[in-house]
């Protein structure tokens, strides 16, 4: 990584995909702008939040890819752990910028999300270094109610799992499936397995998929072939979160209700840690990341030697304006990255400022004409 780019754990990507046919349908309108040239998002007319990188609704899953996520593909193999996290409301885009349902009949089509094209390059850069011996090994997993689910083992088999944290290695996940992979098809195979698991449990529980994170895992061995002592042990976390909405919404009792509230506290604490791992003023302070499953899995991937990039996704639609708001502070807080004050970005601000100033010089000119005194109706 460049020297710029040290001390930068967590980077925040926008995205805002475009308007679906049912808000089109609805007469929904966009809500949101965006500045050219600038990573910049502005709301109504007024306020504006800076992020990393914005991306608005005509970019294509091969840019957001290409500009966010594959440095730190690249990153692993200089010794970096790396984390994907989708962050957003359900509905605004986290699974298609994951490419967490892709199956292989997709392989050609640009609307790939991240997790094949993470895999593709992975296998890629991997065949370059011929000098280096890896071992790759694969895991799936969902966080439901607090309870990990084990999504590469049949639901027969399944076994208790817990996390133990081992001083060498770091979290450990005792009793989750681990598949060894050599190449990109096997690793696309572990992810249609896992997907298909899920779709299993969401027939019992509806839209499980939206309550439960899913955390997609490539572990990476590699040892230089003539130098043993070379050698990078490293993780891969592509995690599809679950939906960041508020439970009034869905009017949420009982088992919903649970499971809105252990959401809530995965997603909370998962700000928590991120917003104390990018305080410059807290550098090595406390970091509450045993508050929650969630973060306590990321733990080693989150801070350290990690590059973590969170894809906070939204609607564009006014009827979202909301929890896209929330979305886009959640995500603030997470960088703490300043506001620029933006210039007449908004075209109707610009119009409005241009129209008073013609007013004021029709006055002007009124006054003059009328020397002095203006008629009754102005
Ligand atoms: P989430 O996982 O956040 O609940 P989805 O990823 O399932 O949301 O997206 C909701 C709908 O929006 C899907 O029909 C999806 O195909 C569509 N969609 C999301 N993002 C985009 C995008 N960038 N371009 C086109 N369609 C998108
Ligand atoms: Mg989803």
């Amino acid at each position: 990584m460049p020297e710029d780019e040290k001390g930068i754990p967590v980077r925040v990507a926008l995205r805002c995909r475009p308007l679906v046919p049912k808000e089109t349908g609805e007469g929904c309108q966009m809500c949101l702008s965006f500045v050219p040239g600038e990573p910049q998002v502005v709301v109504g007319n007024d306020k504006a939040f800076t992020y990393d990188y914005v991306f608005d609704p005509s970019v294509e899953q091969e840019e957001v890819f290409n500009t966010a996520v594959s440095p730190l593909v690249r990153g692993i193999f200089k010794g970096y752990n790396a984390t994907v996290l989708a962050y957003g409301q359900t509905g605004s885009g986290k699974t298609y910028s994951m490419g967490s349902t892709y199956t292989a009949s997709q392989e050609h089509e640009p609307s790939v999300g991240v997790i094949p094209r993470v895999i593709k390059l992975l296998f890629e850069e991997k065949q370059q270094r011929q000098d280096w011996d890896f071992v790759l090994k694969v895991s799936y997993l969902e966080i439901y109610n607090e309870d990990i689910l084990d999504l590469l083992c049949s639901s027969r088999e399944r076994s208790q799992i817990s996390i133990r944290e081992d001083p060498k290695e770091g979290i450990k996940i005792v009793g989750l499936t681990e598949k060894n992979v050599t190449c990109a098809q096997e690793t696309v195979s572990c992810l249609e397995q896992g997907n298909n698991s899920r779709t299993v449990g969401s027939t019992a529980m509806n839209s499980q998929s939206s309550r439960s994170h899913a955390i997609f895992t490539i572990c990476i061995d590699q040892k230089k072939k003539n130098d043993k002592n070379c050698s990078f042990h490293c993780k891969l976390h592509l995690v599809d979160l679950a939906g960041s909405e508020r439970q009034k919404k869905t009017k949420a009792e009982g088992d919903r209700l649970k499971e809105g509230i252990n959401i809530n506290r995965g997603l909370l604490c998962l700000g928590n840690v991120i917003s104390a791992l990018g305080d410059e003023n807290k550098k090595g302070g406390f970091v509450p990341y045993r508050d929650s499953k969630l973060t306590r899995l990321l733990q080693d991937s989150l801070g350290g030697n990690s590059h973590t990039l969170m894809i906070a996704c939204v609607s564009p639609a006014d009827s979202n304006l909301e929890e896209t708001l929330n979305t886009l502070r959640y995500a603030d807080r997470a960088r703490k990255i300043k506001n620029k004050p933006i210039v007449n970005v908004d075209p109707q601000a610009a119009e409005l400022h241009q129209l008073k100033q013609q007013i004021q010089q029709l006055q002007v000119l009124l006054l003059q004409a009328h020397g002095g005194t203006l008629p009754a109706a102005i």
